[in-house]
Formats: structure tokens, C-alpha cells, sequence
């Protein structure tokens, strides 16, 4: 028997470009690849040629259906499945699959949200190929990603969005790299990496936690006395069942064409990450959400449950997706790379001011962007970045920066003796930010690590706004440039465009602890928004700001906006609901019986000692107190609750919510977590944090 090699089966189940290459005549082949480019629309008879291929290659690997699989505006991914299978001519089973039903899907999409963009007469929602990400299976049906849009064309979902803002950032990028006349390019490709963390723990003791199955995170528990930094977890030596996990994780990744690569411990206990490789911003969404589903999936299989929540135990670290994120040339050239040569220098100077002035400019954005209710427990606790939206450059670079903005770049003077000196940043070492992992938003040798997202969240909003609002001011700069027909003069109006956008910036810029309490106070004086709660970012979509620049760069209308904001506050609203009522539930069924259950122990126990015992007495006191809180905490939740239907519109209610409901919940969490620590082990009717942290 030959040993196999471990990547042998590295893409099998990924339709490529490769596979495409291969089995399709080389014309329709280049009719994709122009499509792809948006050269030009693929036409009816390529559309059918490639399905059918599509069909016989997956069939051959077993599938039987296929499903348009697309990404609605709950943030995760939806499928519905159609076999290939069709009566023939005598009413034998043959297998077809249509370029038409390649292309184009619809069906009843009443189910998902769209924020009232379809009205109730034209439910229908249509989906279309998104033939610039590869198609895949999975188990015995091929996946086809797509697009979902209205009957009228506005989009339902999170990839048509991305897709537009990709194509703004592609086309001011190219203007500005060609006016630098290296070379035409022809495309710029925002490329994302993203770094997904999770957190695993057996599946028994999950599914006794209520909390966790029905909203994600736990709603009560306390830390156990061992404290995490005891256990010596990080990059610590990945235990033997883990182990097995991640190889089952990646052999299924790779088979997929996902070039999953890192993979460590995290700080929490049973905190774990993965990383693939980066790749063009709109494939690398989609493979994130497949290694979110992917994860879920085999934890299951061994016995685990994966959670993918941001904070889904108190007291310890939670989880984000870091995104990575830079702008490469069609040619390669890396965009945000300090290169050797000074003009490649003020080009990276002018696109790091341009991000600069993006992140300045809209900074509410992208702290809505990156957030959703869960990670509102994540942001500004424990290893996580404040909610102040800041930019870490890196001591060097800062102090080139500092200089640009002090104007000491004055080319006509130094060209003659040091040509373009300020530009010369071929002395700054690579990893120059210095790993700030307190900065939201680091520069990291040759990208931007955006490190707020939410680890439950699809990368597609975050990706999205960062690609519209950097889109947004290199057109500006764009415009400013093109007025000028030599280099020189490009380049010196390039480093006047940087000192004019430092001058006003600069204020973004901030590389030092992110974590300390001096910076939220800096922060302030900078006049840098804090936006403590998620629900309070929601709005910062439809202001006219926001909408001006989303309508500017045709990602976003209007109507698709307001529809999203309607939408956010929903889920808002159906997120904090759910826990309220698991709580209550919990509270009611099962603390409150314990608690009874521990007052009798003691009772009986004193009881049957025929005389007063004081530590009983002050023990059955305590319990007897205990029980009154719950009761009246529970009670006050109760009635809070049902107070938010006084409130009309959706955001009114997540407002209340977010104002008086949890604070209320919180409350009554810390009377569980006392009754937690009061009653014996044997009454204590849930797994606890201990049982969970040592359960892998
Ligand atoms: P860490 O942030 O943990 O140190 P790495 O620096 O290795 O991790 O990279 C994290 C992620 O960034 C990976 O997914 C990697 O592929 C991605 N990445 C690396 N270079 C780029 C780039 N130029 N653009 C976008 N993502 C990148
Ligand atoms: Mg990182």
C-alpha cells in the first residue's frame, strides 16, 4: 500500500478555476474568466456548457443535489436543496441541471428578513451565480454561491454588497495606481485573512446548559477558583481530543480548497483559533462561513459542541475574528507594503492616509460593522479592544506620519541632495506595529488587522464598510491627482494630499496601550466617538453621511440601508428576548426548586439535631434571603419585559432593551451566580464553569 500523501486530496471538493481549466472547452473556459473580470456577461449557451460540467463533476464524486447557496441577512448562510434528478423520455430517472438553474434561482424567500424591502405582494427572492467564488460540495450536494435580490433588484443579503463595495475599491485603487504609471493594471483586489476563534467543550455538558443551547453563552456561572492564567493554556499543548478535532477539520478544509493553516490554543480555557490563508475578500467571507459551519459540524462529531459566540463565559477572554485586511494589485504588488523604491513609498503613504481618513471619517461604522449584541460583552473587556475606534501605525511609522503632517517633506528642497527622503521607509522593519494587540485597528507590516469583529459574525458587513469608506476618499484623492500629467508632480501632490489628510486625521492615530483607562480619556479629548453599546452604532447607517457615501460608491441605496438598520434592531430585539426568557425559565425551574431543596437539607438538619444550631440558623437565613431576591428579581425581569411593548418601532424596543431590560437581567444573573456558590454540588442542577473549562 503507497502511504498517501496529506494534501493529495488538497481541492477535490472544489469546482476551481483548475477543474474548469480542465473539463471545459477552452472558449467557454475564457468566457467565465471574462466574466469573472465583468468583462463581459456570460451568455446562455457557456452558462449551460459549464453546468452541465458542474453536474457531471459533482456527480461523479457522488452528489445527488444541488443548492444555491447564499448568505441572507440573518448573517449566516442558507440552502435549499434540488436534486438533479428528472423523468425522461419513458419515464426513466435522468440527471439535469440547466445553465438557466445554474444562474438563476427563485422561490419563496418570505422566510428571511429583508427589512420590508419586498412588499408582501411580490414575496418571491431571487438568487444568481456568483461566478467569481468557486462551487463546492459538501457530503452529497454541490454548492453554488449566489446572490440573493428582491423582486426590484435590491439586495437581501450580505455577498451582493460585498461584491459592489469590491468593485468601488477596485476601481479608485486602479485609478490612483495608474496615475503612478508603473504599469496598467486592470484590477485591485481587497484580500482578507481572517482569524477565527472559538471556543469548544464536551457536548453532554452542553447540552445540560440551557442557556448555552438557546442562546449561545452562558447567562449564569461563575469562575472557578483555578483562574485562567493558572492553567497555562495559550499555545499550550493542544489536548489529544482537540488534536483529533482539527485534523478532521482541516482534512475537510483542505479537501474543500481552504488552505487552513494556523491553529492554536487560545488564552480562555478550551479557547482555540483557526487560520487560513488570505484570499480576495469575497471567497475569503464565504470560506469563513463554511469553517464556521465546518467547526460546528465535526465538534459534533467528536463529541464536542462548538461555540462560536463572542463571550460566551464571564470573566474570561472571548472570541473575535480578526480581519485582516490589504489591497493587492492584479499584477501582485501588495498596495499597503512599504517597498524599497521611494515612489512605491509615497503610493504607500497616500493609500495609508487615504485608510487614515476612512477610519476617521466613519469610525461609528465600523464599530457597528464589527458588532452585534454578543459582542458587546467582548468589546472592552478583558483581551478585547475598547469600542473606541482608534488606528495603530507602529512607532516608526508614526513618526514618518508625524513628520508629513509637519510638512517636512519638502520635495523641491531635498530632491536635489536626497531625493523624496521623508518616502524612504525602506529602514522600517517589517513587523513594525509591534504585535499592539490592545489597537482595534493595527497596521501589521503589509495589512490592516481589524481586530473588534465578532467572532459569530459574518465578515461580509465589516469588509463591506471597509472597503466602501477606503473607496470613498481614494476617489477623492483620485480626483485631486488626476489634474497633473507629470510624476513629479503627482508625487508632490501626493505627499501634500498626506499632510493635509494628517493635519485633520491625525487624531485617529494612537499605537500605544488600548487597554489603559488614560486612553478612553484621551480618546474623549480627541473627540473620538465611544459607543459603549452596539445598539447605540445602528443608526450610523442612515445618517446622511453614511448614505451619501454608500449611494456615492453604488454599494448601498437608501431603501437597502434603512432596510438593514430595520433589520438589526429586529435581531437585536430577538437576541436579548431570548435570553430574558431562558433566564426566567432557568430561574424559575430549576434555581428556584434548588434553592428550596438546599433550605430543606438545612431544616432537616436542624431538626434533627433537636437543638438551635447557629451555623444552621445563619445558613437557612442566608438561603431564605437568597430566595426572596430571586423571587423579586425574577418578578422585576418579568414585569420590565413586558413593559417593552409600550414601545412601537423596533429601535425604540432595542433601546429599552439595552437600557432597562438587561441591566435588570444582569441583576438577577448575580443572584444565580450567588446560589451557584451557596448550595451544595449535589443541588446544583447545571454543569459549572470549572466542569465545562476541564471537559476537553
Ligand atoms: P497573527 O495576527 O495571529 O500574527 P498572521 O500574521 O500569521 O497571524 O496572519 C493572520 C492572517 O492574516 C492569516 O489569515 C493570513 O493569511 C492573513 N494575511 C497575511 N498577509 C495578508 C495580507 N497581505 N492581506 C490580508 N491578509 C493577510
Ligand atoms: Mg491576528
Amino acid at each position: 500500500m503507497t502511504n498517501k500523501h496529506p494534501f493529495d486530496d488538497f481541492g477535490i471538493n472544489l469546482f476551481s478555476e483548475n477543474v474548469m481549466k480542465e473539463c471545459l472547452p477552452h472558449p467557454i473556459y475564457m468566457k467565465w474568466k471574462t466574466a469573472t473580470r465583468k468583462e463581459d456577461a456570460l451568455d446562455r449557451t457557456t452558462a449551460d456548457a459549464i453546468a452541465h460540467a458542474m453536474k457531471t463533476w459533482a456527480m461523479e464524486k457522488g452528489a445527488t443535489h444541488f443548492t444555491h447557496w447564499f448568505q441572507p441577512l440573518t448573517g449566516s448562510t442558507a440552502e435549499k436543496h434540488d436534486s438533479f434528478i428528472e423523468p425522461g423520455e419513458y419515464n426513466q430517472p435522468i440527471s439535469r441541471f440547466s445553465g438557466k438553474s445554474l444562474i438563476k434561482g427563485e422561490g419563496d424567500a418570505s422566510s428571511f428578513p429583508s427589512g420590508g424591502l419586498r412588499a408582501t405582494f411580490e414575496a418571491r427572492g431571487y438568487t444568481y451565480w456568483d461566478c467569481t467564488s468557486p462551487a463546492f460540495l459538501r457530503d452529497n450536494v454541490l454548492c453554488i454561491p449566489t446572490i440573493f435580490v428582491s423582486y426590484n433588484g435590491e439586495t437581501l443579503d450580505k455577498k451582493a454588497p460585498l461584491l459592489k463595495s469590491a468593485e468601488a475599491i477596485s476601481k479608485q485603487a486602479t485609478r490612483i495606481v495608474n496615475l503612478f504609471k508603473d504599469k496598467d493594471i486592470k484590477q485591485v483586489n481587497a484580500m482578507v485573512g481572517l482569524e477565527q476563534e472559538y471556543f469548544l467543550i464536551d457536548k453532554e455538558l452542553y447540552k445540560q446548559r440551557k442557556d448555552l443551547v438557546h442562546t449561545g453563552r452562558t447567562l449564569f456561572g461563575s469562575m472557578p477558583p483555578k483562574s485562567m492564567d493558572i492553567r497555562g493554556h495559550y499555545f499550550g499543548s493542544i489536548p489529544n481530543r482537540v488534536q483529533a478535532f482539527m485534523k478532521d477539520v482541516d482534512e475537510e478544509l483542505w479537501k474543500l480548497g481552504i488552505y487552513a493553516k494556523t491553529e492554536h490554543n487560545e488564552v480562555a480555557p478550551c479557547q482555540f483559533e483557526i487560520a487560513p490563508l488570505f484570499i480576495d475578500a469575497n471567497v475569503a467571507v464565504d470560506q469563513n462561513l463554511i469553517i464556521m459551519d465546518v467547526l460546528k459540524k465535526k465538534a459534533d462529531k467528536h463529541g464536542l459542541a462548538c461555540l462560536l459566540h463572542e463571550k460566551p463565559f464571564q470573566g474570561v477572554n472571548g472570541s473575535g475574528k480578526h480581519n485582516n485586511w490589504s489591497l493587492v494589485t492584479d499584477d501582485g504588488q501588495n498596495l499597503l507594503e512599504p517597498g524599497d523604491r521611494p515612489h512605491e513609498n509615497i503610493r504607500f503613504l497616500l493609500f495609508v492616509c487615504a485608510i487614515i481618513e476612512a477610519v476617521d471619517t466613519y469610525p461609528e461604522l465600523l464599530r457597528m460593522a464589527a458588532s452585534c449584541y454578543g459582542n458587546d460583552y467582548r468589546l472592552g473587556a478583558d483581551e478585547a479592544p475598547p469600542a473606541v475606534i482608534s488606528i495603530c501605525m507602529g512607532d516608526e511609522l508614526e513618526i514618518i506620519l508625524e513628520k508629513l503632517r509637519n510638512g517636512e517633506h519638502e520635495l523641491k528642497n531635498v530632491v536635489e541632495t536626497q531625493p523624496y527622503a521623508i518616502a524612504n521607509l525602506s529602514y522600517v522593519p517589517k513587523d513594525t506595529s509591534d504585535r499592539n494587540r490592545t489597537s482595534p485597528f493595527a497596521f501589521t507590516g503589509n495589512k490592516f488587522e481589524f481586530r473588534m469583529v465578532g467572532s459569530s459574525r459574518s465578515a461580509s458587513t465589516t469588509n463591506i464598510i471597509l472597503n466602501s469608506i477606503v473607496a470613498d476618499t481614494l476617489r477623492k484623492i483620485a480626483d485631486q491627482l488626476q489634474e497633473y500629467k507629470y510624476i513629479d508632480d503627482i508625487r508632490k501632490k501626493s505627499l501634500d494630499i498626506c499632510r493635509d489628510i494628517l493635519q485633520q486625521h491625525h487624531r485617529i492615530l494612537f499605537s500605544k496601550d488600548g487597554y489603559s483607562s488614560e486612553w478612553l480619556q484621551e480618546a474623549e479629548k480627541r473627540g473620538l466617538p465611544n459607543i459603549p453599546f452596539y445598539v447605540d452604532s445602528i443608526p450610523s447607517l442612515i445618517n446622511e453621511k453614511a448614505i451619501q457615501m454608500f449611494e456615492r460608491n453604488g454599494v448601498y441605496n437608501k431603501l437597502e440601508l434603512e432596510a438593514r438598520v430595520d433589520i438589526l434592531f429586529d435581531e437585536y430585539r430577538k437576541s436579548v428576548k431570548a435570553e430574558v426568557l431562558t433566564i426566567l425559565d432557568i430561574s424559575k425551574k430549576d434555581f428556584l426548586p434548588a434553592l428550596v431543596k438546599e433550605i430543606k437539607f438545612y431544616s432537616d438538619a436542624q431538626n434533627s439535631l433537636g437543638f438551635k444550631n447557629e451555623y444552621y440558623e445563619r445558613k437557612i437565613n442566608f438561603l431564605v434571603n437568597l430566595l426572596n431576591s430571586l423571587d423579586e428579581q425574577y418578578h422585576t425581569l418579568k414585569n420590565k419585559m413586558m413593559e417593552r411593548n409600550q414601545y412601537e418601532s423596533s429601535m425604540e424596543k432595542a433601546q429599552y432593551l439595552n437600557q432597562e431590560v438587561l441591566p435588570q437581567m444582569h441583576k438577577l444573573r448575580h443572584i444565580l451566580d450567588t446560589i451557584e456558590e451557596a448550595v451544595s454540588s449535589e443541588q446544583y442542577p447545571y454543569p459549572t464553569y470549572d466542569d465545562m473549562f476541564t471537559s476537553v
